[in-house]
């Protein structure tokens, strides 16, 4: 019976929506010289949240290319990377460029379409960077779990859709340049996650400042009854360790001529 209901309802707004048609939309269609219809102008201009509009009612036809309808901002289409362009904060030293290299988006990638070099210095050591960053977009499924699961927000979901091209392989696999996008660009088409991101990042530093300042409070206290200066504790500690270094080292050399001598 449920399930026989459900069928009445669906074919009840099949209905409507093919009467609609014939009421609603009618003055929203195209006329004959070709005018831009007003629900499509409203729609490109903005007006009409995005995603496909429903308070108008009835049919219209987008003019695509050149009329676009706006997407919703979670939409997701394949990932871009994120660096920072005001040349401040820790990432500075890295081009402004988020990822870290750390690679848990590889790891997570369902299709495994993502992969990473990471950077190294002079010493040869790791480096937080990515020197190299691939997605093969003819395989990526567009997920999103590179973009929820990155650490940084260092990689997040596109809305450009039009990839067409007329071989599947070379244009697909997108490199790091062709991947990096400024972070106004991430702020510009998802607002409500940028502002999200933005008031977390307040919190943590403020939270940061906190215990900094409990931690002086507390090494303040700590002098205070100690009658011993902080800074003045703090050298004592560095010779202190200098000596054991010392002694350390000259109990090896001796046990080095000992064995020499023996
Ligand atoms: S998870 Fe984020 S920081 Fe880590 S490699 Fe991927 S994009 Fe870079
Ligand atoms: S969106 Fe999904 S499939 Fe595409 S790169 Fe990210 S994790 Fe992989």
């Amino acid at each position: 019976m449920a399930f026989g209901m459900g069928v009445v309802r669906g074919m009840a707004i099949t209905l409507r929506h093919f009467f609609d048609t014939y009421t609603v939309g009618q003055n929203k269609q195209p006329s004959a010289a070709g005018d831009v219809p007003a629900r499509a102008e409203a729609t490109v201009a903005g007006k009409i949240p995005a995603g496909m509009p429903t308070e108008l009612g009835g049919i219209f036809t987008s003019q695509y290319p050149e009329q676009k309808l706006p997407v919703p901002e979670r939409f997701r289409y394949i990932p871009f990377l994120l660096y920072e362009d005001d040349g401040q904060g820790e990432r500075a030293a890295f081009d402004g460029i988020r990822c870290t290299a750390c690679g848990i988006c590889a790891k997570v990638c369902p299709p495994q379409c993502i992969w990473i070099v990471q950077g190294k210095g002079d010493d040869g050591r790791p480096r937080p960077v990515a020197t190299e960053f691939f997605i093969d977009a003819s395989i990526c499924m567009s997920c999103g779990f590179c973009a929820e699961y990155c650490p940084f927000d260092a990689i997040k979901m596109d809305h450009d859709y039009e990839f067409s091209s007329y071989e599947r392989h070379e244009s697909w696999v997108f490199d790091i340049q062709e991947l990096l996008h400024p972070v106004a660009y991430h702020a510009a088409i998802h607002p409500a996650d940028y502002a999200r991101e933005v008031e977390e990042t307040r919190q943590k530093e403020a939270a940061k400042r906190q215990k900094e300042a409990a931690a002086a409070a507390k090494a303040a206290a700590a002098a205070d009854s100690s009658g011993v200066d902080p800074e003045e504790a703090k050298r004592r500690k560095a010779e202190a360790r200098q000596r054991m270094l010392e002694a350390k080292a000259r109990k090896e050399a001796e046990g080095k001529a000992g064995e020499g001598g023996g």
